[in-house]
């Protein structure tokens, strides 16, 4: 048996068998004549073991890559395509998804399990971008969902956390090709916090990061643009991270030394300026440290007050965190499973070296998201399961009803999912 780990290592598995399938007529003869528990594996970019089995069979779709015009501004996209390479494809068609997250490596069919997600009240994550959706039950049979006709099953499947189907491809509702005008500055997080509407309404795409005990908010704000391209910068956060854990180690003791040191330390890493085009300008490196990491979707109207407790908690009793915290907002949708299903929310992100102790810290940081009924993302770090999940979510019900339907033998069920979905 190989072992599998997550991106961070914070996963880890031994799957019976791994299989790499590249037709729907090989991935329904797997699952009519094997038996046992099967979980689809994306990029392996999800911080909890939502993708992992052990003994089961793990499945991959990476051939399941086409890109294709589907409409004037709509496209059919295979579920196991890197983001990254589906991107540049859909620019070639004339496309563009209207959105996306920081890095460009997840799988289609991750992105939509969890509900990946940008920065943009304008914008929901993925899921929201799809009209129909192919997937494969637990018996073989398959299964096209269209927003329009399948209403309610559609949306309990649009974001299925990997529990009710193996997900072929999509149709994603797409945009015409864009340049994005992307500027990063530094502020006091109080004047970021002061005029919090204003200052995330700001414009198209807007997000800050906070550096814990610094005092100042990193801010990326990003708005169309008909201009020249303004080459992007060489990508240098990594070695400002390299930094934040230095002066986070030396001056972990002495908060005003520290604030001083990474207030000099932030200096040299804000502004940045450049116009690039939509699939290059979203995606950063995070290849450098890696890290595990908890994000939680709360109401806007929440979002702020619950940030400020967030980070006096941290501040007091995490001074060794030294990663940046990302925030970022996004808007509505009708999807039953969606974190952001009937409200306009704020993100807040906390990230921790991977490698660290991150239960206390998650422990600690959910009292404040728990409170103010924070939805967990669904592949980031948390401790919810499904008592305290179906009080958020008022379409639990029939979601998991649905997920039975197609999955009656409970085949893509492994422990953590079993408690996830209190099976
Ligand atoms: C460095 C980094 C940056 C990130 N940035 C963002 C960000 O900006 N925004 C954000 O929202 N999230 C972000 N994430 C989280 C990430 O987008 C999600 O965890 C996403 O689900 C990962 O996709 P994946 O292809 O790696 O899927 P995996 O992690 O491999 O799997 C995720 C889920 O998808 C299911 N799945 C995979 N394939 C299929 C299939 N064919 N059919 C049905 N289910 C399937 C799996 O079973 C599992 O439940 C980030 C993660 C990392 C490590």
């Amino acid at each position: 048996m190989k072992q599998w780990s997550n991106w961070s290592g914070s996963a880890v598995a031994r799957p019976a068998a791994q299989h790499a399938v590249t037709t729907e007529d090989e991935l329904s003869t797997v699952l009519t004549r094997q038996t046992g528990t099967v979980r689809m594996v994306g990029s392996g970019h999800s911080f909890t073991p939502i993708a992992a089995v052990d003994q089961g069979l793990q499945l991959s779709l990476d051939g399941f890559d086409r890109v294709e015009a589907a409409g004037p501004m709509q496209a059919r996209i295979g579920a196991g395509g890197q983001l990254g390479a589906i991107s540049r494809a859909l620019d070639g068609l004339g496309q563009a998804f209207s959105n996306m997250g920081d890095i460009n490596d997840q799988t289609l069919a991750g992105a939509l399990a969890t509900a990946t997600h940008g920065t943009g009240l304008g914008f929901g994550c993925y899921s929201a971008m799809l009209s129909e959706l192919t997937l494969m039950d637990a018996r073989g049979e398959r299964h096209v969902l269209s927003r329009d006709r399948d209403g309610d099953l559609f949306r309990a499947m649009a974001v299925g956390i990997g529990t009710g189907g193996i997900v072929t491809e999509g149709v994603v509702n797409t945009v015409a090709p864009y340049r994005l005008n992307r500027r990063r500055y530094a502020i006091a997080l109080n004047d970021m916090l002061d005029e919090f509407d204003a200052r995330m309404g700001a414009c198209r795409n807007v997000e800050f990061y906070y550096i814990t005990g610094s005092g100042q908010a990193l801010v990326m704000e990003s708005e169309t643009s008909q201009a020249p391209l303004v080459p992007r910068p060489e990508d240098r956060d990594q070695d400002g991270l390299a930094q934040l854990r230095l002066a986070g180690r030396l001056l972990g003791w002495s908060p005003a030394l520290r604030r001083f040191a990474l207030g000099r330390a932030i200096r040299g890493h804000t502004d940045e300026h450049f116009i690039e085009d939509w699939h290059r300008a979203f995606p950063t490196d995070r290849d450098g440290i890696r890290f595990n990491e908890t994000e939680y979707h709360l109401p806007l109207e929440h979002g702020p007050q619950a940030l400020r407790e967030v980070i006096a908690l941290v501040e007091r009793s995490f001074p060794e965190v030294y990663f940046p915290m990302e925030v970022r907002t996004v808007g509505a949708d009708d999807l039953s499973l969606s974190p952001f299903f009937g409200r306009d929310s704020l993100s807040i992100a906390v990230h921790h070296e991977a490698g660290q102790p991150f239960e206390p810290l998650l422990r600690a940081v959910e009292t404040v998201f728990h409170k103010y009924q924070g939805r967990p993302h669904w592949g980031k770090m948390h401790s919810l399961t499904a008592p305290a999940l179906r009080a958020l979510y008022p379409e639990w019900d029939m979601a998991i009803e649905a997920r039975r339907m197609l999955d009656p033998d409970n085949r893509f069920v492994t422990p953590y999912i079993a408690r996830l979905l209190g099976l």
